[in-house]
């Protein structure tokens, strides 16, 4: 085993993804005291696009497996894959994003490998040679400190957002095919189809700032205050259930304990009350904004800043100020 770290790599339409920048960043703090190397494994069918975006980074080698099964997303050929790519990189670590398909994946390669399997990470670090790592536990009420105490491969799952997205530069990385022997015909199950969210903002699981609104919204009608304040921003909008439920937002938007867990820099909770199921979701965003016209509504005690006051009036407002700040 060598002291690298490697990298999984998600690309998506042939192009690579913010979170393997994050992860390069953590992969380097990582490598800087194993003194190993950063590594990229890159799965998929037309990705040489995304392979030449990769060896931009500062990282010593990326892994490639080209092959038309892995066009779309399967666990059993993409366990393949990187099973064969760890195998002949021989890493310390492997990071993952903690995505639907970060966590599909690095479940599946830990088992086949034996490998501890450390998932959900908010901070990964290197101790006495073992792997620490943070993660929130009990709903993000609080944070656990693991150590992994195997002595062979080590595997994390990282949340998006958290590390800055590394910059490109220095020589490009060398190329290494991996030789991988991929059948359509094992590919028990796998995605056929992925839909763009609405407006083509991004998921808000990978959103830097997303907007959320609640009940109190009234209207599928009304949610688009929120949109154009996200347009704005540049952010994706969020949904509590009650506003789900009453047919205002998708489901695909929903945060909480029934929907998804997000970790935005910035989450702005507009007509949301701030129940235990909502926070769930969404307490481990760097910065809280609540905007509600009850001034004892329990978002408040979660939130950094709060404004109290209609939202009808406060998030035009709002967009309007943004505007300007934006247009210079
Ligand atoms: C098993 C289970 C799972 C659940 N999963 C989830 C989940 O995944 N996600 C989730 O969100 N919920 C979930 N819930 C539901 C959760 O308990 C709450 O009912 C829900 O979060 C409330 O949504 P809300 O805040 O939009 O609505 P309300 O609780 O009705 O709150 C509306 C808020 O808007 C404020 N308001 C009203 N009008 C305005 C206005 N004009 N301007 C400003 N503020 C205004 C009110 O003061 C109030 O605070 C779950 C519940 C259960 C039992």
């Amino acid at each position: 085993m060598t002291n690298d770290i490697l990298v999984f790599a998600e690309i998506r339409d042939g192009s690579f993804k913010k979170i393997n920048a994050e992860l390069i960043s953590a992969g380097l703090n990582l490598a800087e005291k194993s003194g190993g190397a950063v590594n990229v494994a890159a799965l998929g069918g037309d990705i040489d696009a995304a392979i030449e975006d990769a060896r931009k980074y500062p990282i010593q080698k990326v892994y490639a497996v080209k092959n038309a099964v892995l066009a779309n997303y399967s666990t059993q050929g993409f366990a393949d894959a990187l099973e064969a790519v760890v195998k002949q990189a021989e890493p310390a670590i492997v990071l993952f994003g903690a995505t639907a398909m970060g966590k599909d994946l690095s479940a599946r390669v830990a088992a086949r490998l034996g490998a501890a399997l450390l998932t959900d990470c908010t901070e990964v670090d290197l101790e006495d040679g073992s792997l620490k790592v943070k993660r929130p536990v009990f709903s993000g009420k609080v944070y656990a400190n693991v150590v992994s105490t195997n002595d062979g491969i080590k595997m994390a799952s990282v949340r998006p957002n958290i590390y800055p997205a590394s910059d490109q530069g220095g020589d490009p990385a060398e190329l290494v095919d991996v030789a991988c022997d991929l059948s359509a015909d094992n590919i028990g199950a796998m995605v056929t189809a992925i839909e763009s969210t609405a407006a083509g903002r991004k998921d808000v699981t990978e959103a830097e700032i997303i907007v959320a609104g609640g009940r109190s919204l009234k209207s599928e009608e009304n949610f688009k205050i929120l949109e154009e304040l996200a347009d704005v921003l540049g952010a994706s909008v969020g949904a509590s259930r009650a506003a789900v439920d009453a047919g205002y937002a998708p489901h695909s938007q929903q945060v909480g304990q029934t929907g998804k867990v997000v970790n935005p820099k910035l989450y702005i909770a507009c007509g949301i009350s701030g129940a235990i199921q909502h926070l769930v979701g969404m307490r481990t965003s760097k910065v809280i904004v609540a905007i509600n016209k009850d001034a004892n509504a329990p978002i408040f005690q979660h939130a950094d800043y709060g404004i109290e006051g209609d939202l009808f009036d406060v998030v035009p407002l709002l967009t309007e100020e943004f505007k300007k700040i934006v247009e210079g």
